[in-house]
């Protein structure tokens, strides 16, 4: 039987997000309370920034973009119209969006982000599950500095965010066990994450028999990456199953010619240490014996896991967008889940239409009738070669479907042009080459 692999020489994955399943509501709401609690004692910011409700959980949204200087969370759609937007907490209305932005209601920064979907000088996002909760700090001071009727635009709140943020994540505040979040992480990682489950473990080892080269790139530290493997998979299994396991490591996020060797005094526990892409590609030339092998990559960040290795490398890339669980699964039980991956506030991460209303968000109906893909929607039709919610629906869907076909499992609104692209009109069981 013909699989979805065969034609795969290697199979990659970040580690974040992707291999690791995160335990959001936790997880979020533990790095939003250790940033606010640096806040708080460091720089004498009001309490009350240590609350962390329902409300604010659904303000925070993956792919918002900044309006630094206004104190604006905008969610974009794929031509730059500013879709939905917020002052602080606050859902601006068109009357406040026209006067700020004008008629057009244009992202001011849009040409720095349209294609290279990076971080620019002016242009700041909120693209992963680390970095969101520190939109929800600087919402609710914005909220404060507003009610206080002190001056307001330009805020003055960025700097001491970056540097708590900065406190939370540092490096050295690991290795000194001075820092709260990864105390809590590494102390109870069952309350944050989810071990991997054994059908992910047993298709990965059938992927090894089958003669397949498996390798992770991650930006996670050394430390991180390796105490985390061992809680999802267990120290034995996961340098079993890995021929390469690269942290600190620099994504292909470019077309330069760099060859930075790897650090390779933890190779022997098959972790190496940065450097650049192509000492990976070298890696996997040599070890499938390929000139250029077929490479299939899994990640959820559409900046650094599907642009830059599918225009860059052109990998076969697989986007893991936790946000699409309600729309494939609208009858999920995991109910903590939902509260992170869907907002009342912002309606769907994919799309959107000003008659989307919160009920009516995450259902087909709304599919049928968006009016906008929003820019990371875009950017997932454009550059990944299928989108899931998770690995392990990979694993129970996808690999059972033979002749390398990839549904693409997207609902944006590019469903009028191409209805078969959508689960609307192939949920799994009914895909087409399905074989048991
Ligand atoms: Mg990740």
């Amino acid at each position: 039987m013909a699989t979805l692999e065969d034609p795969l020489h290697a199979i990659g994955f970040d580690l974040d997000h992707t291999l690791i399943r995160y335990k959001l509501e936790p997880f979020m709401k533990m790095i939003y309370e250790s940033i606010a609690l640096h806040m708080v004692h460091d720089f004498g910011y009001d309490e009350r920034l240590l609350q962390f409700d329902d409300d604010l959980m659904d303000f925070c949204f993956k792919g918002n973009f900044l309006d630094r200087n206004r104190g604006n969370f905008l969610k974009v759609a794929d031509n730059g119209y500013i879709i939905r937007a917020c002052h602080g907490s606050k859902l601006m209305s068109d009357d406040e969006l026209a006067t700020t932005y004008g008629k057009e209601r244009i992202f001011p920064y849009f040409a720095d982000v349209k294609d290279t979907y990076d971080y620019s000088n002016m242009c700041y996002f909120f693209d992963g599950y680390y970095e969101i909760p520190t939109s929800a700090i600087a919402a609710r001071l914005i909220d404060f500095v507003d009610a206080k009727k002190e001056r307001k635009a330009p805020y003055k709140i960025w700097g001491n965010i970056q540097n708590s943020v900065f406190k939370v994540f540092f490096y050295k505040n690991f290795k000194e066990h001075t820092c709260r979040f990864f105390k809590l992480l590494f102390t109870e990682p069952e309350k944050y994450a989810e071990r991997c489950s054994d059908k992910l473990v047993n298709y990965l080892k059938s992927l090894k028999q089958r003669g397949k080269k498996l390798f992770i790139i991650t930006y996670s530290t050394v430390e991180t990456a390796t105490l985390m493997l061992d809680y999802i998979l267990g120290p034995d299994t996961w340098r079993e199953l890995f021929d390469i396991v690269v942290v600190d490591a620099k994504k292909p996020d470019n077309d330069k010619d760099e060859k930075i060797p790897f650090n390779e005094k933890w190779s022997e526990h098959g972790v190496y240490i940065g450097g650049h892409c192509s000492r990976l590609l070298e890696f996997l030339s040599s070890s499938t014996g390929e000139e250029n092998p077929n490479v299939m990559y899994f990640g959820d960040s559409i900046r650094s896991d599907i642009v830059g290795p599918k225009k860059f490398l052109n990998w076969t890339c697989g986007a893991i967008i936790d946000e699409l669980g309600p729309v494939a699964f609208p009858d999920s039980q995991d109910e903590s889940r939902k509260k992170v991956v869907s907002s009342k506030r912002w309606g769907s991460f994919f799309y959107d239409s000003p008659n989307c209303t919160s009920d009516s968000d995450d259902n087909l109906d709304s599919i049928r009738t968006c009016e906008w893909n929003t820019f990371w929607a875009n950017g997932i039709k454009k550059y990944a070669d299928f989108c899931i919610p998770s690995l392990q629906y990979f694993v129970v869907n996808l690999c059972l479907y033979a002749n390398n076909i990839y549904p693409t499992l997207c609902p944006y609104s590019s469903y009028k042009d191409n209805p078969k692209s959508s689960i609307a009109e192939y949920p799994p069981h009914q895909w087409p080459n399905a074989s048991s």
